[in-house]
Protein backbone atom coordinates (compact mmCIF):
# COMPACT_ATOMS: atom_id res chain seq x y z
CA UNK A 1 0.00 0.00 0.00
CA UNK A 2 1.22 3.32 -0.74
CA UNK A 3 1.27 6.74 0.93
CA UNK A 4 -1.75 7.77 -0.81
CA UNK A 5 -3.91 5.13 0.37
CA UNK A 6 -2.93 6.17 3.92
CA UNK A 7 -4.19 10.05 3.95
CA UNK A 8 -6.58 10.55 6.67
CA UNK A 9 -9.86 12.61 7.15
CA UNK A 10 -8.16 14.97 9.94
CA UNK A 11 -4.19 15.00 7.49
CA UNK A 12 -6.70 15.63 4.23
CA UNK A 13 -8.37 18.71 6.27
CA UNK A 14 -5.52 19.71 8.01
CA UNK A 15 -3.50 20.12 4.89
CA UNK A 16 -3.44 22.94 2.62
CA UNK A 17 -6.86 22.06 0.67
CA UNK A 18 -5.51 21.50 -2.31
CA UNK A 19 -6.44 18.69 -4.32
CA UNK A 20 -9.03 17.55 -2.04
CA UNK A 21 -11.69 15.29 -4.25
CA UNK A 22 -8.51 12.53 -5.65
CA UNK A 23 -7.77 12.42 -1.48
CA UNK A 24 -11.44 12.69 -0.27
CA UNK A 25 -12.36 9.85 -2.68
CA UNK A 26 -9.36 7.58 -1.34
CA UNK A 27 -11.00 8.42 2.00
CA UNK A 28 -14.06 7.26 1.40
CA UNK A 29 -12.67 3.91 -0.16
CA UNK A 30 -10.91 3.27 2.77
CA UNK A 31 -13.35 3.98 5.20
CA UNK A 32 -15.73 1.43 3.19
CA UNK A 33 -13.23 -1.11 3.52
CA UNK A 34 -12.89 -0.30 7.19
CA UNK A 35 -16.58 -0.82 7.66
CA UNK A 36 -16.34 -4.34 5.73
CA UNK A 37 -13.21 -5.29 7.68
CA UNK A 38 -14.79 -4.38 10.89
CA UNK A 39 -12.24 -1.86 12.51
CA UNK A 40 -15.33 0.33 13.35
CA UNK A 41 -16.25 -0.51 16.93
CA UNK A 42 -19.02 0.37 19.42
CA UNK A 43 -18.45 1.38 22.72
CA UNK A 44 -20.44 1.90 25.41
CA UNK A 45 -21.17 4.33 27.88
CA UNK A 46 -23.35 4.18 30.95
CA UNK A 47 -26.67 6.61 31.38
CA UNK A 48 -27.67 5.90 35.29
CA UNK A 49 -31.06 6.46 36.65
CA UNK A 50 -30.48 8.66 39.57
CA UNK A 51 -33.78 7.72 41.30
CA UNK A 52 -33.63 4.24 40.27
CA UNK A 53 -29.77 3.92 41.02
CA UNK A 54 -29.02 1.82 38.24
CA UNK A 55 -28.17 1.87 34.47
CA UNK A 56 -31.02 2.19 32.89
CA UNK A 57 -30.08 3.43 29.21
CA UNK A 58 -26.52 3.41 27.50
CA UNK A 59 -24.90 5.47 24.36
CA UNK A 60 -23.34 3.70 21.69
CA UNK A 61 -20.27 5.98 20.66
CA UNK A 62 -18.13 4.85 17.33
CA UNK A 63 -14.53 4.44 17.26
CA UNK A 64 -11.78 3.09 14.36
CA UNK A 65 -9.80 0.56 15.30
CA UNK A 66 -7.49 1.50 12.81
CA UNK A 67 -4.57 -1.19 11.92
CA UNK A 68 -1.71 1.90 12.38
CA UNK A 69 -3.43 4.23 14.03
CA UNK A 70 -4.74 2.70 16.85
CA UNK A 71 -8.20 3.69 18.01
CA UNK A 72 -9.52 6.82 16.68
CA UNK A 73 -12.19 8.93 18.09
CA UNK A 74 -15.48 9.45 16.29
CA UNK A 75 -15.06 13.55 16.00
CA UNK A 76 -11.93 12.43 14.08
CA UNK A 77 -13.94 11.21 11.30
CA UNK A 78 -17.78 11.63 11.54
CA UNK A 79 -17.51 15.35 10.59
CA UNK A 80 -15.60 13.79 7.12
CA UNK A 81 -18.16 10.73 7.08
CA UNK A 82 -21.37 13.39 6.88
CA UNK A 83 -19.73 16.05 4.86
CA UNK A 84 -18.93 13.25 2.35
CA UNK A 85 -22.52 11.33 2.57
CA UNK A 86 -20.35 8.51 4.16
CA UNK A 87 -22.07 8.16 7.08
CA UNK A 88 -25.79 6.93 4.94
CA UNK A 89 -23.71 3.47 4.77
CA UNK A 90 -22.34 3.63 8.43
CA UNK A 91 -25.53 4.58 10.17
CA UNK A 92 -27.93 1.82 8.85
CA UNK A 93 -24.71 -0.88 10.10
CA UNK A 94 -24.40 1.42 13.22
CA UNK A 95 -28.42 0.59 13.94
CA UNK A 96 -28.00 -3.12 13.22
CA UNK A 97 -24.90 -3.51 15.27
CA UNK A 98 -27.02 -2.16 17.89
CA UNK A 99 -30.24 -3.50 17.85
CA UNK A 100 -28.43 -6.96 18.21
CA UNK A 101 -26.69 -6.21 20.82
CA UNK A 102 -30.09 -4.84 22.57
CA UNK A 103 -31.52 -8.21 21.75
CA UNK A 104 -28.89 -10.27 23.44
CA UNK A 105 -29.13 -7.73 26.60
CA UNK A 106 -32.94 -8.64 26.74
CA UNK A 107 -32.35 -12.33 26.22
CA UNK A 108 -30.19 -12.00 29.23
CA UNK A 109 -32.76 -10.57 31.19
CA UNK A 110 -31.61 -7.08 30.80
CA UNK A 111 -33.65 -4.06 30.09
CA UNK A 112 -30.72 -1.63 28.95
CA UNK A 113 -31.81 0.78 26.10
CA UNK A 114 -29.25 1.94 23.83
CA UNK A 115 -28.94 5.04 22.36
CA UNK A 116 -27.90 5.69 18.70
CA UNK A 117 -26.35 9.26 17.49
CA UNK A 118 -28.38 10.30 14.23
CA UNK A 119 -26.22 12.94 12.23
CA UNK A 120 -27.57 16.15 10.20
CA UNK A 121 -27.59 13.43 7.26
CA UNK A 122 -29.57 10.90 8.50
CA UNK A 123 -32.66 13.26 9.11
CA UNK A 124 -32.52 13.96 5.81
CA UNK A 125 -33.59 10.68 5.05
CA UNK A 126 -37.19 10.23 4.60
CA UNK A 127 -36.62 6.16 4.57
CA UNK A 128 -34.97 5.90 7.83
CA UNK A 129 -37.89 5.76 9.96
CA UNK A 130 -39.03 2.24 7.49
CA UNK A 131 -35.65 1.08 8.02
CA UNK A 132 -35.87 1.37 11.33
CA UNK A 133 -39.19 -0.23 11.53
CA UNK A 134 -37.53 -3.30 9.70
CA UNK A 135 -34.47 -3.37 11.88
CA UNK A 136 -36.76 -3.51 14.80
CA UNK A 137 -38.84 -6.51 13.30
CA UNK A 138 -35.78 -8.48 12.20
CA UNK A 139 -34.38 -8.27 15.40
CA UNK A 140 -37.47 -9.24 17.54
CA UNK A 141 -37.37 -5.76 19.68
CA UNK A 142 -40.07 -3.48 20.51
CA UNK A 143 -39.60 0.36 19.60
CA UNK A 144 -39.12 1.18 23.17
CA UNK A 145 -36.13 -0.85 23.36
CA UNK A 146 -34.25 1.72 21.11
CA UNK A 147 -33.54 5.59 21.93
CA UNK A 148 -32.27 8.07 18.51
CA UNK A 149 -30.56 10.90 19.97
CA UNK A 150 -30.35 14.12 17.64
CA UNK A 151 -28.48 17.38 17.88
CA UNK A 152 -30.10 20.73 17.67
CA UNK A 153 -28.01 21.26 15.02
CA UNK A 154 -28.60 18.80 12.79
CA UNK A 155 -32.23 19.22 13.74
CA UNK A 156 -31.65 22.72 12.06
CA UNK A 157 -30.34 21.96 8.72
CA UNK A 158 -33.88 21.09 7.84
CA UNK A 159 -36.29 21.78 10.83
CA UNK A 160 -39.66 20.54 8.57
CA UNK A 161 -38.08 17.82 6.73
CA UNK A 162 -36.37 16.48 10.52
CA UNK A 163 -39.98 16.94 12.20
CA UNK A 164 -41.19 14.90 9.92
CA UNK A 165 -38.89 12.01 10.19
CA UNK A 166 -39.19 12.38 13.95
CA UNK A 167 -43.12 12.05 14.10
CA UNK A 168 -42.69 9.04 12.23
CA UNK A 169 -40.26 7.93 14.48
CA UNK A 170 -42.09 8.43 17.73
CA UNK A 171 -45.64 7.23 15.65
CA UNK A 172 -43.38 3.47 15.86
CA UNK A 173 -42.39 3.60 19.26
CA UNK A 174 -38.97 4.19 19.33
CA UNK A 175 -37.61 6.86 22.04
CA UNK A 176 -35.87 10.02 20.76
CA UNK A 177 -33.87 12.33 22.88
CA UNK A 178 -32.21 16.08 21.90
CA UNK A 179 -28.34 15.73 22.18
CA UNK A 180 -25.75 19.05 23.51
CA UNK A 181 -28.95 20.67 24.90
CA UNK A 182 -27.94 24.10 25.01
CA UNK A 183 -24.86 24.54 22.53
CA UNK A 184 -27.30 24.90 19.09
CA UNK A 185 -29.64 27.64 18.33
CA UNK A 186 -32.85 25.29 18.44
CA UNK A 187 -35.26 27.40 20.45
CA UNK A 188 -37.84 26.93 23.28
CA UNK A 189 -40.59 26.11 20.33
CA UNK A 190 -39.25 23.27 18.94
CA UNK A 191 -39.10 21.71 22.38
CA UNK A 192 -42.74 22.31 22.25
CA UNK A 193 -43.01 20.97 18.78
CA UNK A 194 -40.55 17.93 19.08
CA UNK A 195 -42.19 14.39 19.72
CA UNK A 196 -38.68 13.57 22.10
CA UNK A 197 -39.02 11.87 25.60
CA UNK A 198 -35.58 13.28 26.59
CA UNK A 199 -33.16 15.78 26.93
CA UNK A 200 -29.66 15.78 27.08
CA UNK A 201 -27.96 19.10 28.80
CA UNK A 202 -24.62 20.11 26.95
CA UNK A 203 -21.45 19.01 29.32
CA UNK A 204 -20.62 22.93 29.38
CA UNK A 205 -23.10 23.39 31.62
CA UNK A 206 -23.07 20.57 33.47
CA UNK A 207 -18.64 21.10 34.35
CA UNK A 208 -18.59 22.67 37.25
CA UNK A 209 -22.36 22.78 38.29
CA UNK A 210 -21.75 22.81 41.81
CA UNK A 211 -19.93 25.87 42.60
CA UNK A 212 -20.65 28.00 39.24
CA UNK A 213 -23.64 29.88 40.31
CA UNK A 214 -24.50 30.50 35.99
CA UNK A 215 -24.17 27.10 35.12
CA UNK A 216 -26.06 25.90 38.32
CA UNK A 217 -29.09 28.34 37.15
CA UNK A 218 -29.10 27.31 33.66
CA UNK A 219 -29.12 23.54 34.61
CA UNK A 220 -31.85 23.71 37.57
CA UNK A 221 -34.48 25.68 35.60
CA UNK A 222 -33.91 23.30 32.22
CA UNK A 223 -34.84 20.55 34.88
CA UNK A 224 -37.93 22.21 35.64
CA UNK A 225 -38.88 22.93 32.54
CA UNK A 226 -38.07 19.50 31.12
CA UNK A 227 -40.03 18.43 34.04
CA UNK A 228 -42.97 20.67 33.18
CA UNK A 229 -43.16 19.18 29.56
CA UNK A 230 -43.06 15.53 30.57
CA UNK A 231 -39.28 15.01 29.58
CA UNK A 232 -36.42 13.45 31.36
CA UNK A 233 -33.46 14.71 31.75
CA UNK A 234 -29.54 13.66 31.45
CA UNK A 235 -26.91 15.48 32.99
CA UNK A 236 -23.93 15.11 30.38
CA UNK A 237 -19.97 14.95 31.16
CA UNK A 238 -20.82 14.66 34.78
CA UNK A 239 -16.85 14.42 35.94
CA UNK A 240 -16.78 14.58 39.99
CA UNK A 241 -18.87 13.75 42.66
CA UNK A 242 -19.68 16.85 44.03
CA UNK A 243 -21.48 17.21 40.37
CA UNK A 244 -23.09 14.18 40.83
CA UNK A 245 -24.87 14.85 44.15
CA UNK A 246 -25.38 18.32 42.81
CA UNK A 247 -27.23 16.81 40.24
CA UNK A 248 -29.20 14.23 42.56
CA UNK A 249 -30.13 17.35 45.00
CA UNK A 250 -31.80 19.54 41.78
CA UNK A 251 -33.89 16.75 40.41
CA UNK A 252 -32.25 15.61 37.70
CA UNK A 253 -33.38 12.30 36.13
CA UNK A 254 -30.22 10.51 34.43
CA UNK A 255 -26.29 11.19 34.64
CA UNK A 256 -23.78 10.28 32.07
CA UNK A 257 -19.72 11.31 32.78
CA UNK A 258 -16.58 9.75 33.41
CA UNK A 259 -17.55 9.94 37.26
CA UNK A 260 -19.79 7.57 36.70
CA UNK A 261 -18.05 4.85 33.43
CA UNK A 262 -16.52 6.24 30.42
CA UNK A 263 -17.41 4.90 27.34
CA UNK A 264 -16.91 1.28 27.57
CA UNK A 265 -15.61 -1.66 24.55
CA UNK A 266 -18.86 -4.54 24.81
CA UNK A 267 -16.95 -6.79 26.96
CA UNK A 268 -16.01 -4.37 29.51
CA UNK A 269 -19.74 -2.57 29.18
CA UNK A 270 -21.33 -6.46 29.96
CA UNK A 271 -19.53 -7.02 33.33
CA UNK A 272 -19.38 -3.20 34.38
CA UNK A 273 -21.27 -2.94 37.53
CA UNK A 274 -22.98 0.58 38.57
CA UNK A 275 -21.48 1.91 41.11
CA UNK A 276 -24.36 3.00 44.24
CA UNK A 277 -25.58 6.46 43.29
P1 LIG B 1 -22.18 13.01 21.98
O1 LIG B 1 -23.26 12.27 21.27
O2 LIG B 1 -22.57 14.24 22.71
O3 LIG B 1 -21.49 11.94 22.94
C1 LIG B 1 -20.98 12.24 24.21
C2 LIG B 1 -19.49 12.49 24.14
O4 LIG B 1 -19.06 12.98 25.41
C3 LIG B 1 -18.68 11.23 23.88
O5 LIG B 1 -17.51 11.57 23.15
C4 LIG B 1 -18.28 10.82 25.30
O6 LIG B 1 -17.13 10.01 25.36
C5 LIG B 1 -18.02 12.17 25.91
N1 LIG B 1 -18.12 12.15 27.37
C6 LIG B 1 -18.95 11.42 28.15
N2 LIG B 1 -18.77 11.68 29.45
C7 LIG B 1 -17.80 12.62 29.51
C8 LIG B 1 -17.15 13.31 30.61
O7 LIG B 1 -17.44 13.11 31.79
N3 LIG B 1 -16.19 14.23 30.27
C9 LIG B 1 -15.83 14.47 28.99
N4 LIG B 1 -14.87 15.37 28.75
N5 LIG B 1 -16.43 13.84 27.93
C10 LIG B 1 -17.39 12.93 28.20
P2 LIG B 1 -17.05 10.74 21.85
O8 LIG B 1 -17.29 9.28 22.04
O9 LIG B 1 -15.68 11.20 21.52
O10 LIG B 1 -18.07 11.24 20.75
C11 LIG B 1 -18.05 12.58 20.33
C12 LIG B 1 -19.21 12.87 19.42
O11 LIG B 1 -19.12 12.15 18.19
C13 LIG B 1 -20.58 12.46 20.01
O12 LIG B 1 -21.03 13.43 20.92
C14 LIG B 1 -21.40 12.41 18.74
O13 LIG B 1 -21.81 13.69 18.35
C15 LIG B 1 -20.41 11.86 17.73
N6 LIG B 1 -20.59 10.40 17.60
C16 LIG B 1 -20.07 9.41 18.34
N7 LIG B 1 -20.49 8.21 17.91
C17 LIG B 1 -21.32 8.47 16.86
C18 LIG B 1 -22.10 7.64 15.99
O14 LIG B 1 -22.13 6.41 16.11
N8 LIG B 1 -22.84 8.26 15.02
C19 LIG B 1 -22.85 9.65 14.89
N9 LIG B 1 -23.59 10.18 13.91
N10 LIG B 1 -22.13 10.44 15.69
C20 LIG B 1 -21.39 9.86 16.68
MG1 LIG C 1 -25.06 11.59 21.86
MG1 LIG D 1 -24.01 14.92 23.68
MG1 LIG E 1 -21.44 16.17 21.28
Amino acid sequence: RGAKRHRLPWLSFAESGAEPAHGQLSLIGEMREALARGEFVLFYQPKVDLQAGRMTSAEALLRWRHPERGMIAPGLFIPFAEQTGFIREITPWLLDQVMGHAAAWRRAGSAVVPSVNLSAHDLLNPGLADQVAELLQRHGLTPDALCLEITESALMEDPTLALTLLDRLSALGVKLSIDDYGSGQASLGYLKTLPVNELKIDRVFVDGVADTPKNAAIVRSTILLCHELGLSVVAEGAETAAELDWLRANGCDLVQGYVLARPMPLEQFLAWQSPVV
